[in-house]
């Protein structure tokens, strides 16, 4: 029998029910461990309900959570200009079967097409390179996490620490809004609109994979350690597990500046990416560059 090669909008509604129905084995693991050293009653019953969400979705191949979010998308390597089209359609499809929910709407009038189409959708982010594949990596996007997102533009004497109060800051103001515990991506350096795009695109890197610069890696620890000593915990009830994990990305900035942006992810922190080769489709959730 002659196997027929998957399309990339096939691709595109596998990736995306791989990600809205399975939680990324690091998220998973970081949740057991949290479980496992939390002293407080609500916040360990926080995270057993978590858990045991995330276990029925994955069985039952239904979304873990309700708001199934804004899906941003990440492409790498060789592809063509049919690829934005791919995806929109693939988009559409997986609205209607895995079922997504229809959550794009024009920002004045509030219309929605029903499809998680419209201006501006879907987000994609291109990136071309001369490897020998295409990868797609999708990111969901829950509108309670995203809607805490901050940007400061810091005095450079405020320097690191001002960098780690900022981060903190956002974080606790957000409370229990983001449904902790999460994953915080933070950006720094570049221009404002790089700066909020790092911040994002930093979440893409499991919690189990250290930061490569060691100066960086070292300010994700502390600012771990700062939010999971503040008392938050799970869902802002209390506890010590605020977040999973703090993920950094940066990028040089003018000499005059000093960005730093916070893009919190939920629980549900949800990705998966997909390598397309001349051979066939590999789908995993671990890092995507
Ligand atoms: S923040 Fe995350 S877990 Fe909470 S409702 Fe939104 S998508 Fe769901």
């Amino acid at each position: 029998m002659i196997k027929m090669p998957e399309s990339t909008e096939d691709v595109v509604v596998k990736l995306l029910r791989l990600a809205n129905t399975k939680l990324p084995a690091d998220v998973g693991w970081a949740l057991e461990a949290a479980a496992g050293w939390e002293s407080d009653p609500t916040a360990y019953s926080q995270l057993g309900a978590i858990m045991d969400n995330s276990r029925k979705a994955e069985f039952l191949g239904r979304p873990m959570c309700q708001d199934t979010g804004l899906p941003v998308f990440y492409v790498r390597g060789k592809f063509d200009s049919s690829l934005a089209g791919e995806i929109s359609r693939g988009l559409a499809r997986a609205t209607q079967e895995i079922p997504l929910r229809p959550n794009t709407v024009d920002p004045i009038t509030r219309e929605n097409h029903g499809d998680n189409l419209g201006g501006g959708m879907p987000i994609i982010h291109y990136k071309p390179t001369d490897d020998p594949f295409t990868e797609i990596s999708v990111l969901p996007k829950g509108a309670g996490s995203e809607n805490m997102t901050r940007l400061g533009m810091l005095d450079p004497a405020e320097g690191v620490e001002g960098v780690k109060r900022f981060a903190v800051d956002a974080v606790l103001d957000a409370g229990g809004r983001p449904c902790p515990p999460g994953i915080v991506g933070i950006g720094i350096g570049g221009t404002s609109d790089l700066c909020v795009a790092m911040a994002k695109e930093a979440l893409l890197r499991p919690v189990d994979v250290p930061n490569e610069d060691p100066a960086l890696d070292r300010l994700e620890q502390d600012i771990f350690v700062a939010l999971n000593s503040s008392g938050l915990g799970p869902m802002g009830l209390g506890g010590s597990t605020t977040v999973l994990g703090v993920r950094i990305r940066s990028a040089y900035c003018h000499t005059a500046s000093l960005p730093v942006a916070v893009n919190i992810s939920c629980w549900a922190t949800r990705r998966a990416t997909a390598r397309i080769t001349a051979e066939g489709v590999e789908y995993h959730q671990g890092a995507a560059p």
